[in-house]
């Protein structure tokens, strides 16, 4: 049997770790495949699509900047791809590709199987209004938080968001700058792109609720900033976005080959060597 070919396509995508993981599930699970890395910029994506197609690709995976254009380029969508306006996931069939989104499930199974954290109920603050808030956002709203507060830089992202939701009782979309008006939080994350550039927003300490939980959705380099403000603001769990990077990707490969890998000893790869580039 030929060896089916998978790829992530994002710009830049050198960094990903995305083909080091899906080799891991691989060998775990006896799956003959080939897990490459395609960098093709906005213009190109198309082009970069129907070219891996041509060679035999099945699935792929989308980053950042292509998720939306993604999904606009599926002929069917998954509910949460839907929901997303995103595509992390696409998996080809016979009429053409279909698109998912996993980013929120990898969320939720890190959150709650990995970190034990119960999200029933807990107020909720969601910085960022971009594609991976869009993302996370229904999911989190799926798995029981309360209150759920959206603030972004621009208040329009955040206020679209808002209405996508539709539910207008519990989400309220806010402007950044205000966040210190609103109160404290059981669970705040933090989906913006700022700290990669080492911005942290300016938060105040008292953001965090007692017993609650600092999550940044970026890891490695990116996640230091917002994780040092967490231990600042005395939160009781500090989580990076790398079990939810493992999570999403378990998922991915669950939709193509029909088996969950387990994802703990490849998340502990992983934070193994995020220690060494965090430490270096
Ligand atoms: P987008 O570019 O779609 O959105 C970026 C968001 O960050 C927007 O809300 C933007 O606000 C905000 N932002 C950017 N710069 C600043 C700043 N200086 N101050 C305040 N807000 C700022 O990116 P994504 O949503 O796709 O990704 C966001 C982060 O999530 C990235 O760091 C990415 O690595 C991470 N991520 C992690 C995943 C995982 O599996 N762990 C999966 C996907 C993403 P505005 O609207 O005003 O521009």
């Amino acid at each position: 049997m030929p060896v089916q070919r998978y790829a992530v396509i994002g710009h830049p995508v050198a960094h990903s770790l995305s083909p080091r993981i899906h080799a891991a599930f691989a060998r775990q699970t006896g799956i003959a495949l080939e897990y490459i890395a395609i960098d093709a910029a906005p213009e190109d994506f198309d082009a970069a699509l129907a070219a891996f197609a041509a060679e035999g690709g099945v699935g792929a995976n989308i980053t950042l900047p292509h998720k939306a254009h993604a999904a606009q380029i599926c002929s069917h969508l998954s509910e949460a791809a839907q929901r997303a306006g995103a595509a992390n996931t696409l998996i080809r069939t016979a009429t053409g590709w279909h698109g998912d989104n996993t980013d929120g499930i990898g969320l939720i199974r890190d959150l709650t199987d990995r970190h034990g954290l119960d999200l029933r109920a807990r107020r909720t603050l969601l910085i960022g209004a971009g594609g991976v808030a869009k993302g996370v956002a229904p999911a989190l709203l799926d798995a029981g938080i309360g209150d759920l507060f959206i603030v972004n830089r621009t208040p329009e992202r955040a206020d679209a968001l808002a209405d996508a939701l539709a539910q207008p009782g519990r989400v309220h979309p806010r402007y950044l700058d205000d966040v210190g008006s609103l109160g404290n939080f059981d669970l705040v994350i933090n989906a913006t792109s700022a700290t990669r550039d080492g911005v942290l927003p300016s938060l105040p300490v008292n953001l965090i609720a007692p017993r609650g939980a600092a999550v940044d959705l970026s890891y490695g380099e990116a996640a230091v900033a917002f994780l040092a403000w967490g231990r600042s603001a005395r939160a009781h769990d500090c989580i990076d976005g790398l079990g939810m990077l493992v999570e999403q990707a378990a998922e991915s490969f669950l939709r193509w080959h029909k088996v969950r890998p387990e994802t703990d000893a490849v998340y502990a790869m992983l934070r193994d060597r995020d220690a060494v580039l965090v430490s270096a």
